[in-house]
């Protein structure tokens, strides 16, 4: 029978914790009503019927320090309290007619228990963080930062060899390192994410050739999952790199501890900074807003690139069954405001990991001037693997890549938001934000210390993420669509009147802190 005393992804589900990345996925994936990717019912029957395993305590939320230790794992909270939690999620395969649930994907050298669940899942509070599992990764990194981890050097700036800053989201760095492994022998495909078509508009694939690599290249704020492409590497022979965003890096390097064939074969982990992830309702925005049918949309780019503009004035660009396309600014959007947290799944907001610190290379945009205002796309990286510093080292002489070393400080203040709303604003979730599985994490709850401006800020940008699942959900239930766009309007209004000061309500609430308008 199975104990109370165990943590099965319907408990991390359930508590509003699943990023979806498909690490558990012992039988598949599946669409939730919102359309976030979530373990299949299949999947989550499979776990239900597995091994117990102890969970943590639901009181402890934060990591001490010296528990971020390598070898302290003992020290992580790990009790015989429970977890109090064997709900079933309440719209596992629901909504979008778009199931899949296929056979034994994930199914490591134990086959995909609770056991090895609760050490691998990267919402578990019982798994390794990811200043240990850095710790493990780079024993021997020259620098740390609070902020950015461990690392070898960070640089500005972007590939000169073309195509890939004019191909890529950002200067094209990304698709310049995947395409330098392969080139040279050191990995036999990529794992990353390309345009698809059916019941999904992205997913990941592993990718053999240059062209391939290119093919994925640009930012997907749409939800994929590895589930098919761990299969992959773990019933075909070969060294892999995998590009993912820091949780996906994350539960990569959780899996890797726990099975052999992984870790040997995954020998590279290519990070991407990240801000938080949409839903895939995201889209249905953009199609209510340009005057289309969902249905038609064939394809989407979230950034479509223009250097004659700057580089944060972002354009979503939809390609419509009838070969014609539609496009608009995200600034003219009801929910084109990053900061604002539209269709933000929940678990980013217990996320506290902006730079994908456990990858060997990571990966942003330089989000401050000169570079913003620069159309091209300007990347800021941070390197942790000496193999990876060494090459990037020789490709700047060489004049492949056009980059300059910059301090911890530079790459933190591109970041300045995601930083903001990832230590300060964790601290301040932590307080109130209750969770069924409360997650453990590096930064201490805290609730005073915060002006009161802000807290109003961290709130209404929770309920916006909250709310515009439902809102949308509600709208294509119904097929009207003001009735999300006009709700999306409104808590705009509100949002920037809060950030900004931006209109009447924003100038009244700037009198209001005494603060000139
Ligand atoms: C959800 C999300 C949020 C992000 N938030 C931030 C942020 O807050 N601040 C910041 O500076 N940068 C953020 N980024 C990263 C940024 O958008 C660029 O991807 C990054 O700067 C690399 O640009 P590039 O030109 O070097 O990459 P490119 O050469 O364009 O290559 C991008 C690579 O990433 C892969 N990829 C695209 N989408 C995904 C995905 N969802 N999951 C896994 N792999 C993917 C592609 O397949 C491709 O291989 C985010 C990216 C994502 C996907
Ligand atoms: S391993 Fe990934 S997909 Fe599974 S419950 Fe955890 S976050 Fe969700
Ligand atoms: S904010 Fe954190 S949890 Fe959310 S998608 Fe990004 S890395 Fe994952």
């Amino acid at each position: 029978m199975r104990s109370p005393d165990t943590l099965t992804p319907s408990d991390i589900v359930a508590s509003g914790l699943c990023i979806g990345c498909g690490g558990c996925a012992a039988k598949g994936m599946a669409w939730d009503r919102y359309g976030q990717r979530k373990p299949s019912k299949a999947t989550l029957d499979h776990y239900r019927h597995a091994g117990p395993v102890p969970a943590s305590s639901p009181r402890q939320t934060h990591q001490p320090e010296n528990a971020r230790q390598p070898g302290c794992r003992d020290k992580l909270g790990v009790t015989k309290g429970s977890s109090g939690s064997q709900t079933t999620p309440k719209f596992p395969d629901e909504g979008r007619g778009s199931v899949s649930t296929g056979p034994m994907l994930n199914a490591g050298p134990r086959g995909g228990t609770s056991e090895t669940f609760a050490t691998t899942c990267p919402f578990s509070p019982t798994a390794r963080n990811e200043d240990q599992l850095a710790a493990t990764r780079f024993p021997a990194a020259r620098h740390h930062d609070p902020r950015l981890g461990r690392y070898e050097a960070n640089y500005v700036g972007h590939a000169h060899q073309p195509p890939f800053r004019e191909r890529g989201s950002s200067g094209g760095m990304v698709s310049w390192v995947a395409a330098d492994l392969l080139a040279s022998g050191r990995i036999d495909g990529v794992a990353h994410v390309i345009p698809s078509t059916g019941d999904r508009l992205f997913h990941y694939r592993i990718s053999r050739t240059p062209d391939q690599i290119l093919e994925g290249a640009r930012s997907r704020y749409y939800p994929v999952d590895l589930a098919e492409v761990l299969h992959e590497i773990r019933t075909t022979p070969g060294r892999y790199a995998i590009v993912g965003i820091p949780c996906f890096i994350k539960a990569v390097s959780l899996l890797r501890e726990q099975d052999p064939v992984l870790n040997e074969r995954i020998t590279h982990l290519l990070g991407l900074f990240c801000g938080h992830m949409k839903s895939a309702q995201f889209v249905d925005s953009f199609a209510w807003q340009l005057g289309v049918d969902r249905n038609e949309v064939r394809a989407v780019e979230y950034r479509r690139k223009d250097p004659d503009r700057p580089a944060n004035w972002y354009t979503a660009h939809l390609d419509l069954n009838d070969g014609t396309a539609r496009w608009q600014d995200w600034f003219h959007l009801a929910d084109g405001d990053w900061g604002a947290g539209f269709f933000q799944n929940s678990a980013c907001d217990a996320c506290d990991d902006v730079v994908a610190e456990c990858a060997d290379v990571s990966f942003g945009d330089a989000w401050v001037e000169p570079y913003s205002s620069d159309g091209r796309g300007t990347n800021v990286v941070i390197v942790r693997s000496p193999e990876i510093a060494a090459r990037i080292a020789t490709a700047i002489e060489d004049g492949q890549l056009d980059l300059k070393g910059v301090d911890a400080d530079f790459i933190a203040n591109t970041q300045a938001a995601g930083f903001r709303q990832r230590r300060d604003g964790l601290a301040y979730r932590l307080t109130w934000q209750k969770r069924r599985i409360t997650p453990i994490k590096r930064v201490a709850p805290r609730a005073d210390g915060h002006p009161s401006r802000r807290r109003a800020i961290y709130r209404t940008r929770a309920a916006i993420a909250r709310w515009s699942h439902r809102m949308a959900w509600a709208a294509n239930r119904l097929n009207w669509p003001p009735l999300y766009t006009r709700w999306a309007r409104a808590s705009l209004y509100i949002y920037q009147a809060l950030a900004y000061k931006r209109g009447r309500l924003g100038r009244w609430l700037a009198k209001l802190d005494g603060v000139e308008g």
